[in-house]
């Protein structure tokens, strides 16, 4: 067992050497994995659902050591248990402890955090998709590439403007080469968007593709082709599930049903689709 302080003053010492600006050192593999093997007297305070937001961890650091050095192995990624969503009282808040957020390993890699846009105040629609992509990263909005414009187009046939309805995703960082998110990575993220539905109040949610229909019910075998068109809740919200617009870009023909979902949504919300010469395209 090692004692709580030297514990702590080992960690501000690596914590003043990042500040510092020191992003490399050697390190000796044996004495590593005898670090590792040392147990701490007591264990560190979590966080707790209550919890006040949290002092942002540092940068990660990546461990080298120079060529004639027995090769030194990798930290693993920093992540920081997330501050409790509910304790933000508004959008702005939350987007800027969302920069912050640290709780899963998803912003190691990240270049910009992407809370969401559009309309804050109780819209008739809110999609949520499924994560940032290449494009979204990189300017930190939600559904600006390929897809985004394929939304874009959607949102305008169904008579509205982007500005009209808002759009977020289940996760708020990029996932590495835009693979899906993992189910921790949904878990840790979903209290950011939850807590966001709480203060938006959308009349209804379309969830766009599976991982979002998963993340807003929480039925992680769903299969998109069987839920979609069918009205769910979350919470006491409407929820209708669709086809992600990345999909519709590879599979054209699906998007005859994306436009019948869409309709059950102008429907719910006793309205019709403009006429194509009076859609906002
Ligand atoms: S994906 Fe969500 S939970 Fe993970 S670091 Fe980003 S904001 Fe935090």
């Amino acid at each position: 067992m090692i004692g709580r302080d030297i514990y702590n003053g080992l960690i501000r010492h690596i914590e003043s050497e990042i500040q510092a600006g020191r992003r490399h050192a050697a390190l000796d593999e044996k004495l590593v994995a005898e670090f590792l093997a040392l147990k701490v007297d007591s264990p560190a305070p979590q966080a707790g659902p209550g919890a006040k937001p949290a002092r942002p961890a540092p940068p990660p650091t990546v461990v080298s050591a120079p060529a004639s050095a027995t090769p030194a192995r990798a930290l693993a990624p920093a992540t920081a248990p997330a501050p409790a969503a509910a304790d933000f009282a508004t959008l702005d808040d939350i987007a800027t402890a969302i920069a912050q957020c640290r709780a899963c390993a998803l912003c190691n890699s990240r270049t910009r955090t992407v809370p969401g846009t559009g309309n804050r105040v109780a819209p008739e629609v809110m999609f949520v998709g499924e994560g940032p992509g290449e494009d979204e990263d990189a300017r930190g909005e939600p559904f600006v590439g390929a897809a985004g414009q394929l939304l874009t187009k959607m949102i305008a046939a169904m008579g509205y403007e982007r500005e009209e309805v808002f759009i977020a995703n289940i996760v708020k960082c990029r996932p590495p080469k835009n693979r899906v998110p993992e189910p921790s990575e949904i878990e840790a993220c979903m209290p950011w968007l939850e807590r966001q539905i709480a203060l938006i109040r959308p009349k209804c949610l379309v969830a766009l593709g599976a991982t979002a229909f998963k993340g807003l019910t929480g039925d992680m075998k769903a299969s998109i082709t069987k839920v979609r068109g069918v009205w769910h809740k979350h919470g006491d919200i409407p929820l209708m599930p669709s086809f992600h617009p990345a999909y519709l870009l590879r599979y054209a023909p699906a998007k005859k049903s994306a436009w019948e979902d869409l309709k059950k949504v102008l429907e719910f919300l006793g309205k019709s689709p403009p006429p194509p010469s009076k859609s906002k395209t």
